[in-house]
């Protein structure tokens, strides 16, 4: 479904995606874990085109990404995207938040985004609260309105970025927990994040980054108690 071909991306001198081949499957889910500053956020921005890339070719359904216009629209929702940040809409209402991409991009009439958004909200333990503005939400409900306001365009990925590290550890697993049934439903995903919980229990893949480089690739178990580099045994052992 995702598949990029030798992308290198350069900030100035800094070479923070070097030579990268990673292959998404339909329905797959792909959890991508590194030290801090090894790429993985460049990596999900170049997805989306919120980067851009110096070479190499990143194709969605076999499409390369567009550059512009019209095609940019629809790429951004055709891969949804989660932020550490939620990013909501603050001077919209929660039910807003979820029902605005359909109607400006996908052109979805009013009544029928408000019926599908409602349903999404409820999918995600949010509905009671559609009514409210995000900051009077906590951050895990904003958090989960956020995959809602994803799930809304029917994107065909959905990539998220550390999407728990900014939440009160109470809240981390009412979203890991969404996130785990989207899975399980089939969803197409990468997941930049460090728990393990989630990896060891969604994830069919393990992407470990370093220095820009994908170091090692493979199924969580294998990875998690027998990683082959040096680079990943070293990280393991800091964040387990
Ligand atoms: P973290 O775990 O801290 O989120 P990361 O793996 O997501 O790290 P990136 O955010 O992709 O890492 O950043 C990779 C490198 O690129 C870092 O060294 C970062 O400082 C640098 N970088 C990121 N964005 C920019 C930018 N817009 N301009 C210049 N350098 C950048
Ligand atoms: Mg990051």
């Amino acid at each position: 479904l995702v598949v990029l071909t030798d992308v290198e991306k350069y900030f100035g001198d800094l070479h923070v995606l070097q030579k990268i081949n990673l292959s998404i499957g339909r329905g797959e889910v792909v959890v991508v874990i590194g030290p801090s500053g090894s790429g993985k956020s460049t990596l999900c921005r170049a997805i989306n085109r919120l980067e851009t890339i110096e070479s190499g070719t990143i194709t969605i359904d076999g499409v390369p990404l567009p550059e512009e216009g019209k095609g940019l629209a629809r790429l951004r929702a055709d891969v949804g995207m989660v932020f550490q940040q939620f990013n909501l809409f603050a001077h919209k209402t929660i039910l807003e938040n979820v029902t605005l991409g359909p109607t400006k991009v996908r052109k979805v009439p009013a009544a029928e985004a408000r019926q599908r958004g409602m349903e999404l909200l409820k999918r995600v333990g949010v509905d009671s609260q559609a009514e409210k503005f995000p900051a009077q939400l906590s951050g895990g409900q904003q958090q989960r309105v956020a995959i809602a306001r994803a799930l809304a365009m029917n994107p065909k990925v959905i990539l998220f970025d550390e999407p728990t590290s900014a939440l009160d550890p109470e809240m981390v697993n009412e979203v890991l927990d969404v996130m785990v049934d989207l899975a399980r439903q089939g969803m197409t995903m990468v997941v930049v994040t460090h728990e393990m919980g989630f990896a060891r229990k969604a994830a069919n893949r393990v992407v470990f980054m370093s220095d820009g480089q994908i170091v090692e690739e493979s199924d969580p178990d294998t990875f998690f108690t027998n990683p082959t580099s040096d680079r990943a045994r070293d990280f393991l052992s800091k964040i387990l």
